[in-house]
Order: structure tokens, then C-alpha cells, then sequence
């Protein structure tokens, strides 16, 4: 074994396949830039070995000592004729600020500060950094109170009649050092050690010591770092940025962080030492402004677009890179990957992709697909200070400034005003989706990723942030509360439905931007992926927004939303309360042509795509009146005594809608219903390919079936319609039937259910709500409870569940496929969405996701990954 691993100077120890847990970033960094040819003051690292060792049994390994004095030893020899002056820096595998910072100007007693004074010819600059030393030292290693060192530095000033800061002669810098030497021997009974040797022991104590504080034990636990990980040290020559004009220290970046362009910026200070430029200012200037107004940058501006060129190359990516100018001379310090937003990430990788740095698959690969939200939609400016009022689930991306409203009358009123609304809603049902079109964005006390509000604003592309549970809504005084702080109807919230955020008043927001580097990184991503990529999606807006973000047809038409509609609520309400066989066919004469007029401009629109549509599967209770004006009003509407239309609500109401007469039980009652519906599909079919001239082959679903029993009663009903048309109009429609499978029963009967079903869509709410038992419209309210406390790595609404929830899925798609080998494949879930539920899909072998339409973009990239 080896504890210590030089570099810089032409040398650059191994540190094996583990080097960068070994070396930490930092000394990683350090070795790669030796490697590459780059200036970087020789130094060493105590390897991670080592430190751990130290860590567990108070003192180094056997062998290190002798490793240690003769890389000290190297060092020296290096350093020649200068005394050696050193700087020690920790070197965690990652940054971590409970981790005391850099300690530099070691080795600077008072023999070395002569000898320093004498090498360089410049006695001031020599106590400029003794000076340096003794405050650091006495500072991080010792713990004395920085106050203590300044008001030591006024008084002296003060007394020789100097300017409160600024350089100091030798003579003055020689006195006011003595002044801080004087002050650690009063302070600790002892002077300042002289030797380099022991200077560096007692950092390098300190430096372990400081890993056990409990801010660093609290953030590597925050940040998942293990605590057995010891940090690196790195032990390295100072590069003097305080040595003159010619000196200082900066950094540069090598591409923009905000917009990903290829230009060197950075920021430097004239006349400082390494680390003072972490503190300082980050404002990014072009290299040529900063070249212009500093003598020191004109001099190595060559070496550093060499060295950028150089960096980027070898790391394959954006970095950023810490470098001293030593009397015109360069070193590099540190480097690493450039922090930076989405837009510039997208830049990024498709900017060292046309430059044949990486290739399209890497470039794919390397773009978190979930941050592709933040450019789809409009969002927060992240600098803008916020006033929050509460916080929600995060139920549909983007955000929104506007007025608060109570009511889809408000909501509209506001509209037409020309100013954008805010829904307010304790929870929404089908009653609101009137008041969600007229809205910017939707607030909710109640509900999760699944509940109404979610998933229709979802599909809308609107935000939503939905059980915001420590609100409180009083529509009719048009208050809304969070503890002592009340909005009222009529002022401005925003809110970020990617944080899930409530907050007071109009916030900066950023507009998305579709096309540059976005729209290129797509089409690689289309050109890998074999997963396609459809929508769930009813309306023709919405249609036309899924084409446009590159959906290749449509998953999930739930046709209980093209009834949601304002004026096609009452129609629906006749027909479910219809007490007769012939009223409720009355109803569905009625909506028929609505439907049929829907359907073909859906399929229209879609031309040459496949349109799957469900047929009604409406939670009863979601259509039905509960408040007594709204049956009052709705039975004036039906010509219905008000206390018949309450027994009827009566004999409808259910304990447990969500597991009551919804899906085909519907149309396993109601056959009328699934006729008219199948009726409505299979003539717009016909329509639209008469008018298009394409093939149109609508795919009907069935949903929430559990047998194949059902499945073949609603397909014989839709078959009997189909036949019926045929012999109308002289054409056969063509249409494909298959099923939702949203059941446990119905993945246990996969098998049987493909002997009739031509293709499954998952319907991953559903199955996860009953595989889970755990109701999608409750969840909230103590689901993160289970996430906060580890009994649940992430909520199962939101990714799937691939344990459970996806073993079932995995099973059914097999025993589907073992019946029908050309069974068509698909989930139309939410977490047709999410990344890590696409790739689980690809994975299993379906054939394609179905999701909103915002995030369209979002599967087709973590498709794309899923294929490399
Ligand atoms: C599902 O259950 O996953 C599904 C897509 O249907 P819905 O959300 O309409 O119940
Ligand atoms: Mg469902």
C-alpha cells in the first residue's frame, strides 16, 4: 500500500481505479491537470486511506511517516532556492461545508520569512504572507477569535498613523506580525511553531478534527456520504497571487452557466491568495473584460484558453477551473464540472456534441429528463425573492402569477377582463373544469399527484398545486388562510407547481424556449429511442399541443372529460339519473352527435395516428349535485320533483365511489350507454377518413375490467354496433378493441383476457390505488409521512411501484403475450411520465408510454435513455 500520492512538477501518482473516494475531488482534480501537462504547483495527497486511519486510531499507519517526509523532503528540494511554503486543503469526495477550509502560507517562521524576503527581493510581500499565516493558523488550527486578530490590526494602525487597510511596508508588516505572534502565545501559553514539519502536523490534526464536528457529521448524512468516508488532504507549494501586480487570483469558467454559449468568463482579484476569490463576487465577465482591466490575466490569457481547451477535452464536459497568477506566471488550483442551469445544460451537451467531444448517444444521456419541466413551462426566476404562504403537492409543473378566485364565475369574469386567475378550491370535481379552463392555475386544500385537480390540470398544462392542506378556504366571505396571514378575493398569489410553493403576490417568472438545443437534443433522442411516446389527451388543444411536443398518437382519450364541457354536464346528469330505459335513451339521442362531432375532430386532428378511446368511466360522483342549491337547480333543469331527484341521488350515492359503479360496470348495467358511444367512435372513424384520406382506426378501451367475462359482454355490444353501421352506411369500420388492465384480478387474468382483448393499457393509477389499497384522492394527507420516514422511497402515484405494483404489470404483460404474441402493450397511468417508471417499462417490453402532453418531451428523452 501507498498512503500518499504526488503530483505537478512531471509526476502524478496512480491512485488506482477508487481515485476519487481515494484522493477526494480536489486531489483528483489536481492529479488529472498534472497528467495533462497543465501548471499546477507540485504537491501531495494524503490519501483517504490514511486519514481514515487516523480517524479510527488516533495516529497515521505504520509506513506513512516515511512516505510523508519524503514527499515534504521532495518538496523542499522543488522549492529551492525559496524556502518551502505550503498550503493544505481538505479534499472530501465531495464539496462539504462543515469541512474546515484551505490553510496556506505554512511553513512561514521566522527564519523562512527572511529567506522568502531574500529569494523574492521583496521583504514586504514576505511579511504580507507570515502575516497571513499567523491569523489563519491561529484562527482555523488554534480557534482564536478573529476579532481579537482585527482589532490587534486597528490599534497598530492606528498608532502609526496608517490607512485602516491596504498594503503594509516591510518594516510595519515585519511589527504588526510580531504583534499576532505575541497574540497566540498569550492566547495558548505557547508562540506559533517556527517548523514547517510541525505547522503541518498541527493543521493536519485540526483539519481531521474538524470532520467529526457535528455540522460535518449532519451534512454527510443530509447528503447520504457515508460517515466512515475520511477526506483526502492535499499538501501543495503556494502559487503567491499577493506578489505584486502581476499576481492574483481568479476563475473561469468555459462556457456561460445561464445560457450554455462557448465563451470563457470568470471573475479575478488582483493582488489575493487562492481562496480569497471564492468569497468574493461570482459575477462572470468575459475573459477578454477581465484581460483588459487586469495586467496579471493579460499575461496568461494564451494559458488559460489552453488550459480550458485542455480541461474540456479530458473531462468531456463544461468545467470550471481555479487558477493564481504568480508575477505573470500561471497555476491551476482546482477544477471541476461547470455548475449550471437547464438551458445551458442542453447547450452544453449538444454544443460538445457538434464538436465531437462526446457523441449523441452521451449527449442523450447525459440530460436529466425531469429538469426538462423547468423549460416546458414557465417558471420561477430563481433569483427573485419569495414570500411563501404554504406549500402543497407539486401536482402539475410551471408557474403562475394571478388574482385569486373562488369560483369558475370569478375565474371567468377575470378572463374576460384580460387577467389571469387563480382557482382556489378546497378539492375540484367534474363541476369545476369550466372554472380550470378560465384559470391560470389551480390551488388545492385537498387532494395528491392523482386527484382530479392533478390530473385534469395535468392534461391542461396548467400549474397546480393540490393538498396544500394548511390552508383554509372560505369561498363565500373569499378568504383564504394560512395561520394568522389571510389572502383575500381580488389579490395576487403565485404558484410553483413544480415546488409545490403558495406564495403572496406576483412573483419574476421565465418563459419556456422550445427550440435551439432542445428541439436538436429531441430529435437525436427520437432517432435511439424504440418506446414510443403518446398522449392522454381529449380535446383538440390538447391534441394539437402533444403533436407539437412530438406525441405519435393518442394513449388515453378518458371520454368522460369531453362531457366535463360547460352545457354537456346537464345532458350527462339526465342520463345517469334517468329512471327509465327510454329517458336515459333520450339522453344519449342528445349526446350522440355531440359525441360523434368530438371524436372525428379528435381523429382529424391525429390522422395517421393511432386515437385510443375509453369509454365512460366516470366515478358516479363525480357528475352528481351535492350541495341543496345545485338540486334544487338541477331538478328545475329535468323537470324532476326536487324530493323524487333526492331519492335518486339516494339510491345512486355510494360509500366508496372509487370502488363502486364506474368502468364497464357501467356499461354492464347501462348498455345503452357503451352503444351510443361506440356508435359515436365508429362513425367519426368513418368521417375522418373520408375527410382526411387516411386510415383511421380507432382503438376502443374498456375499462376497469376484472374478467374476461365483462370484457366480452361491452365487446359484443360495441361488435353488434359495429355491424349495425356497416350495413347503414355499406362500409365495415375498422376498429381494434381492447382493455384497460387497472386491476389486480385483471393482471392475475391476463392470460384469458388476451384471448379476446386485441391490446392492455395500464392504467397504473388504478392498479396502484388497489394493489396498494390506499386511495388515489386520500393519499396525501399521509403519504409523506411514509416517504419522510423511509417506509416508502417515493410516492407510488407519482413513480410506479416496481416491486409491486410493477410486478403485476410485468406478470400480465407476459401472460397477455404468452396468449397473444402481438398483443399491443401500453400504459397510460401517470407514470407514463415519470423517467424512472418509463425506463421500468422499457424494460418489461411494452410497446409505448402514454402521459400528459407537457410531458411528451420528458418520456421521449428517458425513452431515448432507456435504449442505451
Ligand atoms: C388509471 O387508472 O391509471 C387511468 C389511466 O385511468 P384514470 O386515471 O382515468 O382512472
Ligand atoms: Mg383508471
Amino acid at each position: 500500500v501507498r498512503w500518499i500520492y504526488r503530483f505537478g512538477d512531471g509526476v502524478a501518482d496512480e491512485g488506482g481505479a477508487n481515485a476519487a473516494a481515494l484522493l477526494g475531488a480536489k486531489g483528483a482534480a489536481l492529479a488529472a491537470m498534472a497528467r495533462l501537462g497543465l501548471p499546477v504547483p507540485a504537491g501531495f495527497t494524503i490519501g483517504a486511506a490514511a486519514t481514515a486511519h487516523h480517524l479510527a486510531h488516533g495516529r497515521f499507519p505504520n509506513g506513512f511517516e516515511a512516505e510523508f517526509d519524503a514527499a515534504l523532503g521532495w518538496l523542499e528540494a522543488l522549492a529551492a532556492p525559496r524556502p518551502p511554503v505550503l498550503a493544505l486543503r481538505p479534499s472530501p469526495e465531495r464539496a462539504m461545508p462543515g469541512l474546515e477550509g484551505a490553510l496556506l502560507d505554512l511553513g512561514l517562521g521566522d527564519i523562512a520569512t527572511r529567506a522568502l524576503a531574500q529569494a523574492t527581493g521583496d521583504p514586504a510581500f514576505a511579511q504580507d504572507c507570515r502575516r497571513r499565516f499567523l491569523r489563519q493558523f491561529g484562527e482555523t488550527v488554534l480557534r482564536l477569535d478573529p476579532a481579537d486578530f482585527e482589532e490587534r490590526a486597528d490599534a497598530f494602525r492606528r498608532g502609526r498613523g496608517l490607512p485602516p487597510a491596504g498594503p503594509l511596508g516591510a518594516e510595519d508588516g515585519g511589527a504588526l506580525g510580531a504583534l499576532y505572534a505575541a497574540l497566540i502565545a498569550e492566547e495558548t501559553g505557547t508562540p506559533p511553531p517556527d517548523a514547517l514539519g510541525l505547522q503541518l502536523a498541527t493543521a493536519i490534526e485540526a483539519a481531521l478534527r474538524s470532520w467529526r464536528t457535528p455540522r460535518a457529521i449532519a451534512w454527510r448524512s443530509l447528503t447520504a456520504l457515508p460517515d466512515q468516508a475520511a477526506p483526502a488532504l492535499v499538501v501543495q507549494t503556494m502559487a503567491f497571487g499577493n506578489l505584486g501586480r502581476r499576481s492574483g487570483a481568479g476563475l473561469v469558467s468555459t462556457r456561460d452557466a445561464e445560457t450554455g454559449a462557448k465563451r470563457l468568463a470568470g471573475s479575478f482579484l488582483a493582488a489575493a491568495q487562492g481562496d480569497e476569490i471564492k468569497a468574493g463576487a461570482r459575477g462572470a465577465e468575459p475573459l477578454d473584460r477581465l484581460a483588459a482591466a487586469h495586467e496579471a490575466v493579460a499575461a496568461v490569457r494564451e494559458g488559460l484558453v489552453a488550459a480550458a481547451g485542455r480541461l474540456e477535452a479530458h473531462f468531456r464536459d463544461a468545467v470550471e477551473f481555479e487558477f493564481t497568477v504568480e508575477d505573470g506566471r500561471l497555476f491551476l488550483l482546482d477544477v471541476r464540472p461547470l455548475a449550471r442551469s437547464t438551458r445551458a445544460d442542453l447547450a452544453i451537451a449538444v454544443g460538445l456534441a457538434g464538436e465531437r467531444i462526446i457523441d449523441r448517444r452521451e449527449a442523450v444521456a447525459r440530460i436529466d429528463p425531469a429538469s426538462l419541466d423547468h423549460l416546458l413551462h414557465p417558471r420561477i426566476d430563481p433569483a427573485a425573492p419569495v414570500d411563501l404562504l404554504a406549500r402543497g403537492v407539486p401536482a402539475s409543473p410551471g408557474a403562475a402569477t394571478g388574482v385569486v378566485a373562488f369560483s369558475a364565475a370569478e375565474a371567468e369574469d377575470l378572463r374576460l377582463a384580460g387577467r389571469k386567475a387563480i382557482l382556489v378550491r378546497v378539492e375540484t370535481g367534474p363541476e369545476d373544469v369550466h372554472a380550470m379552463h378560465a384559470a391560470a392555475a389551480i390551488l388545492t386544500v385537498r387532494g395528491g399527484m392523482t386527484s382530479h385537480a392533478a390530473v385534469i390540470a395535468r392534461g391542461m398544462g396548467k400549474p397546480c398545486v393540490a393538498g396544500a392542506g394548511t390552508l383554509r378556504v372560505d369561498a363565500r366571505a373569499g378568504t383564504l388562510s394560512a395561520g394568522e396571514r389571510t389572502v383575500r378575493r381580488g389579490d395576487t398569489v403565485t404558484l410553483d407547481g413544480g415546488s409545490g410553493a403558495v406564495m403572496v403576490g406576483a412573483v419574476p417568472l421565465s418563459q419556456p424556449e422550445l427550440t435551439g438545443a432542445f428541439a436538436t437534443l429531441m430529435d437525436w433522442a427520437d432517432g435511439i429511442r424504440t418506446l414510443r411516446v403518446r398522449a392522454n389527451a381529449e380535446t383538440v388543444a390538447d391534441a394539437n399541443i402533444a403533436r407539437a411536443f412530438g406525441a405519435e398518437g393518442i394513449g388515453l382519450c378518458r371520454s368522460e372529460h369531453m362531457f366535463f364541457e360547460s352545457g354537456r354536464t346537464g345532458l350527462v346528469r339526465a342520463m345517469i339519473l334517468a329512471e327509465t330505459v327510454e329517458a336515459r335513451r333520450e339522453a344519449l339521442a342528445a349526446l350522440l352527435p355531440l359525441q360523434r362531432a368530438d371524436f372525428a375532430r379528435l381523429f382529424t386532428v391525429m390522422a395517421g395516428h393511432p386515437v385510443t378511446v375509453r369509454l365512460l368511466d366516470p366515478p358516479l360522483h363525480e357528475f352528481l349535485p351535492r350541495a341543496e342549491e345545485e338540486i334544487a337547480a338541477l331538478a328545475g333543469a329535468l323537470g324532476m320533483a326536487e324530493d323524487r331527484l333526492r331519492r335518486r341521488l339516494e339510491a345512486l350515492a355510494e360509500a366508496n365511489p372509487m370502488l363502486g359503479h364506474r368502468g364497464c360496470r357501467l356499461a354492464i348495467t347501462f348498455p345503452e350507454i357503451a352503444e351510443m358511444q361506440a356508435r359515436a367512435i365508429l362513425d367519426a372513424a368513418l368521417d375522418a377518413a373520408a375527410e382526411t384520406g387516411a386510415a383511421v382506426v380507432p382503438q376502443i378501451m374498456v375499462p376497469l375490467v376484472a374478467s374476461r367475462a365483462e370484457f366480452d359482454f361491452v365487446a359484443e355490444r360495441v361488435r353488434i354496433v359495429a355491424q349495425a353501421i356497416g350495413r347503414e352506411r355499406g362500409a365495415a369500420p375498422h376498429y381494434e378493441i381492447g382493455t384497460m388492465i387497472e386491476l389486480p384480478r385483471a393482471a392475475l387474468r391476463a392470460g384469458a383476457i388476451a384471448e379476446s382483448a386485441a391490446f392492455f393499457s395500464f392504467g397504473t393509477n388504478d392498479l396502484t390505488q388497489t394493489t396498494y389499497g390506499i386511495s388515489r384522492d386520500d393519499a396525501a394527507a399521509f403519504l409523506r409521512a411514509y416517504v419522510e420516514e423511509g417506509l416508502m422511497p417515493h410516492d407510488p402515484f407519482a413513480t410506479l411501484d416496481h416491486e409491486g405494483v410493477g410486478e403485476l404489470v410485468r406478470m400480465a404483460a407476459e401472460r397477455g403475450r404468452a396468449t397473444r404474441p402481438d398483443l399491443e402493450l401500453g400504459i397510460c397511468g401517470e407514470h407514463g411520465g415519470d423517467p424512472a417508471s418509463i425506463r421500468f417499462c422499457a424494460e418489461i417490453g411494452l410497446d409505448y408510454v402514454s402521459c400528459s402532453p407537457f410531458r411528451v418531451p420528458i418520456a421521449r428523452l428517458a425513452a431515448a435513455q432507456a435504449a442505451i
